[in-house]
């Protein structure tokens, strides 16, 4: 019996122990470790899995495992989507954008006071001496100007293939800048003293001429000297445009004389008469346009000018000025 009792409380030891040694376990939180650690690990090799990912776009050199190959494929769809967001995005600038702004056929224009306007006007021309000078100076100012020219040239009696040509171009040229060609007839006669027939015949023999040249037409005419009668009122069917300051360029063939008469005297809704087959009125030019933009004025063609004044053209009247 002694044996058995001896047996009994050496077991009752070791279970004593036993039970001591797991409540102490549990008190160190080593129960939860175990229980635990096939998470732990995972989560350990998700995270040096993920360490060894390409931080770039680039294709991985090595095979991947099951488990890169599952952040690889959730990975490569990100750049897609990014591509397609920009692609929408574009997309939706160039519909931002679509709104074309439409080329204006016309300067538009305020008359509210604020800005004073002016009409250039040029007789006889085109000519190879003062034509294209006068041209470049209203390009390089944004400005216009009305070109009276004659159907023949001057002096007149040379018909040859070049001058005409010259003539057409530079016709051409100041349509392309926004000015207007005027007619100022055929061969420059004194209107009163032609017959229906003839003085028809000196007007519309013009407007064919600037149809051809550059495809517009020619709605205003001046006549030769100024010169005015009952008979032309009658056959002339289109407006017909004198001047509110007549420079005398012809006259002085003097470019500082030819300044100030338009400097002393310019107003709003003035028209000025110049002719543009002097070297001296160009000369003139190049100071009269950038002085009159200095002092308020913008420079446009006579039609532009009345219709800014509200001032309607008709057929056989004639006008001055717009104001
Ligand atoms: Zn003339």
């Amino acid at each position: 019996m002694q044996f058995v009792d001896e047996r009994l409380v050496v077991m009752k030891k070791i279970f004593l122990a036993l039970v001591s040694i797991f409540v102490l376990l549990a008190l160190c939180g080593c129960t939860t470790a175990f229980i635990n650690a096939p998470d732990r690990d995972l989560n350990k090799n998700m995270i040096v899995i993920a360490s060894k990912m390409p931080h770039t776009s680039e294709a991985p050199t090595a095979v991947p495992t099951a488990a890169q190959t599952f952040f690889v494929a959730t990975a490569t769809p990100l750049p897609t989507i990014a591509l397609q967001a920009t692609d929408a995005l574009k997309t939706q600038e160039i519909k931002t954008d679509a709104p074309k702004t439409a080329i204006p056929t016309q300067t538009p224009y305020v008359n509210d006071g604020t800005v004073k306007y002016v009409a250039l006007t040029f007789d006889d021309g085109p000519s190879s001496r003062a034509t294209g000078r006068i041209l470049d100076v209203l390009d390089a100012y944004d400005s216009k100007a009305t070109f009276f020219v004659v159907g023949k040239s001057n002096p007149p009696n040379d018909d040859s293939e070049a001058l005409k040509k010259t003539r057409w171009d530079l016709m051409n040229r100041a349509v392309r800048l926004g000015c207007e060609i005027g007619n100022h007839t055929m061969e420059h006669k004194h209107l009163p003293d032609l017959s229906v027939d003839e003085m028809t015949y000196q007007v519309e023999g013009v407007v064919d001429i600037v149809k051809q040249a550059t495809g517009t037409s020619c709605n205003l005419v001046r006549p030769p000297y100024g010169d005015k009668s009952q008979l032309v009122y009658d056959t002339v069917k289109y407006p017909l445009i004198l001047w509110s300051i007549d420079t005398l360029d012809w006259k002085t063939r003097n470019a500082e004389s030819t300044y100030k008469e338009v400097m002393d005297k310019v107003r709003d809704g003035d028209i000025v008469l110049m002719h543009d087959i002097y070297a001296t009125t160009a000369d003139a030019v190049e100071m009269i346009v950038p002085e009159l933009i200095n002092r308020g004025f913008k420079l446009v063609t006579v039609s532009e000018l009345f219709r800014i004044k509200g001032i309607e053209l008709e057929a056989g009247k004639f006008n001055r000025k717009a104001y």
